[in-house]
């Protein structure tokens, strides 16, 4: 397989799929651009080569021509970033895009109208709620059959393919999967971005240096069953925190007061507990909590034992005998992975659990430890605590990393690698 720091992209037009899938505010004014800085490195190696580029992307969720949706928001602030003037075909696959793809010249670059102003790009025909079934079924047939003259209309911009967008990496599209077929392997490779967000993972999952821990945050168990039942069978240690932990405590016969709970996976949390046993995890909860009386920033606030919590009161953070527990195991660790804050971290006074964590990590990566980050809120929050810097690696996937954590195949990798 092709790897692109050895690639010479001179004289090549490369449609490269990025996720450029940005915040906009009602003035659609870019809120975060991370997404567009993250792909800079690929998309400036092309062009310092002298090859030429064709930028694909998706904006929101459309359900057709949506002006909200249109790249052209964000047209300026790419050229801006990139230092160089970014062309725009206004229709990803007519005349004009074939007509200006086909008139780039090396060190140019032309991006795409929104992708999935198309059904095609996601392979999912638009029907109105009422459809019969016999509709939805002719629809779906129809929208796989015009997919593949959209992915080979595409495909036709180009003669590489770069796939440089983590963020859908789990979805099976035109642009994002099914392109790669156009392309014989010599011929399609991984952005800088995707390589780095494989080698982030495998490093943690395959080459994993012992002792490996997991912190498991955020609000539900039932969003992270997968996760986790995986990670049983990788990891040392599992800490399990946030607002899933009451599920875990009151299944043990703790009082978990008005905390967030999920009655109906209490069954589920004692399973995901003999798991842990039987594989020799070592599964961590919380001991103690800050509670609050209130779900809010002023509710009256104090600690209590995280299976001992008052009626009226919920668990909002973990509390300080915790922070010490998990930062020790942290501190011991070789290989970290991080995915949810250990509280509701929006609220600043519930924010101190996640910062423990965070920092008790920032050690133990000084330490020679590798650390992955991701997985959207515990992103969240080491950049809240501008701390971003000091994990080893700090993922730009949500639903992509999860599921190759997961240990699923991902359809934008296989699509190049092969598996
Ligand atoms: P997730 O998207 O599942 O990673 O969950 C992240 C969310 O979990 C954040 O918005 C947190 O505010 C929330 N969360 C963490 N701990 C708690 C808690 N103890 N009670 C309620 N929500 C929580």
């Amino acid at each position: 397989m092709q790897t692109i720091d050895k690639f010479n992209f001179a004289g090549q037009k490369v449609f490269v799929r990025v996720d450029f899938n940005v915040p906009l505010d009602e003035n659609f004014n870019i809120t975060d651009d991370t997404r567009i800085r993250a792909a800079l490195p690929t998309l400036k190696k092309i062009l310092a080569d002298g090859g030429s580029i064709i930028l694909g992307s998706h904006l929101g969720r459309p359900k057709g021509v949506t002006g909200k949706y249109s790249l052209k928001h964000i047209l300026k602030h790419v050229s801006t970033l990139l230092g160089v003037e970014t062309q725009f075909a206004d229709d990803c696959i007519g005349a004009q895009a074939k007509d200006k793809a086909a008139s780039l010249k090396p060190g140019q670059i032309l991006m795409l109208e929104n992708l999935r102003f198309y059904a095609e790009e996601e392979g999912k025909p638009r029907l109105a709620d009422d459809a019969s079934e016999e509709e939805k079924a002719a629809a779906k047939k129809a929208v796989k059959e015009s997919q593949k003259e959209f992915t080979k209309t595409l495909a036709s911009y180009a003669t590489i393919y770069v796939n440089d967008a983590f963020g859908t990496a789990h979805r099976a599209h035109a642009s994002t999967a099914l392109i790669a077929d156009y392309f014989d392997t010599d011929h399609k490779l991984f952005g800088y971005l995707m390589q780095n967000e494989i080698d982030a993972v495998e490093k943690v999952m395959k080459d994993t240096k012992r002792p490996f821990t997991a912190i498991m945050g955020g609000s539900k168990v039932s969003s992270k069953i997968e996760i986790i039942e995986n990670l049983l069978t990788k990891v040392d240690n599992l800490v399990i925190a946030g607002g899933m932990t009451y599920t875990f405590t009151k299944a043990l016969g703790g009082k978990i007061g008005i905390s967030i709970c999920e009655n109906d996976k209490l069954d589920l949390a004692l399973n995901l507990l003999r798991k842990a046993k039987e594989n020799n995890v070592n599964l961590v909860l919380a001991v103690d909590a800050k509670i609050a009386d209130a779900f809010s920033n002023d509710a009256n606030t104090g600690f209590s034992k995280a299976d001992e919590i008052p009626d009226g009161w919920e668990g909002m953070d973990i509390g300080p005998e915790t922070e010490a527990i998990f930062a020790d195991i942290i501190k011991n660790s070789k290989t970290i992975l991080w995915n949810g804050p250990t509280g509701v971290f929006e609220f600043e006074n519930f924010t101190h659990g996640s910062r423990a964590v965070g920092e008790a990590i920032v050690e133990a990566t000084k330490n020679g430890a590798f650390s992955l980050v991701g997985g959207g809120d515990s992103v969240a929050c080491v950049n809240k605590f501008g701390i971003a810097d000091e994990m080893s690696y700090v993922s730009t996937g949500g639903g992509a990393l999860l599921e190759f954590i997961e240990g699923k195949e991902l359809p934008g990798i296989k699509a190049i690698r092969g598996y």
